[in-house]
């Protein structure tokens, strides 16, 4: 079978350090999945992060989405959140291409994934909660490449994280739960949680 490419399509004006230690994270578990990892419309303006450019598994396009597939939409799945069907195993076998909207999470969303939504690619939604764009790509990945149903996923909502003795911010997203109980976030994410609350998060998620 077709190994299978999870596309992020870089919807953001920069590409800050939650966004890179995301796609790190989902370059290095895409391709110890036998997957593929690009990162799409990223303007010849941006200078990638280092850590990105070197990262095994990670490659970038300039070039849009439904320009990379213009002969070949309907290979292509878009993840959104406002989808009426919710992505199943059998979905592994109809696309090979899942697509992602490169896009901080926020609170409370504000639906940007409509800019890939009005492309016409075929849709699936999740489940109704939020995920980061990292969790959404790992939920994914267990649907279509592992088959497990979105359902039998165990997951962390809105998980706690505790900022320092008298402080505690509530993450409101859901993750995979993690064989610790945990919720799985890209390496360094709880520090750099830790950093930008003490700044107050302001437009961060
Ligand atoms: N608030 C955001 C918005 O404006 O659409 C959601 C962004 S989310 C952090 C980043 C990407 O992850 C989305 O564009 C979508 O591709 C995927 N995603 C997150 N949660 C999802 C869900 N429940 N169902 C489908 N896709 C989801």
């Amino acid at each position: 079978m077709t190994s299978k490419t999870y596309i992020v399509e870089h919807l953001d004006d920069e590409l800050g350090p939650w966004s890179e230690l995301e796609y790190l994270t989902i370059a290095r578990e895409s391709h110890e999945a036998g997957a593929k990892f690009c990162l799409s419309s990223v303007p010849p303006s941006l200078e990638l992060p280092a850590t990105l450019k070197a990262a095994p598994g990670f490659t970038a396009d300039g070039q849009s989405v439904e320009v990379l597939y213009a002969q070949d939409k309907s290979r292509v799945c878009l993840l959104d959140p406002s989808a009426t069907k919710e992505l199943s195993p059998e979905d592994g076998s109809a696309f090979d291409v899942f697509l992602f909207g490169g896009i901080l999470g926020d609170d409370p969303p504000r639906d940007r994934t409509s800019e890939l939504r009005k492309k016409g690619f075929a849709c699936r939604r999740l489940g109704p909660k939020q995920m980061t764009t990292d969790t959404a790509v790992r939920v994914t990945r267990i649907i279509v490449q592992e088959k497990v149903p979105l359902e039998k996923i165990s997951y962390v909502d809105y998980p706690e994280l505790r900022i320092n003795k008298n402080e505690s911010t509530e993450m409101p997203f859901r993750y995979v739960k993690g064989s610790n109980g945990e919720p799985i976030m890209p390496e360094g994410m709880v520090d750099l949680i830790k950093k930008d609350s003490e700044k107050g998060f302001g437009d961060l998620f």
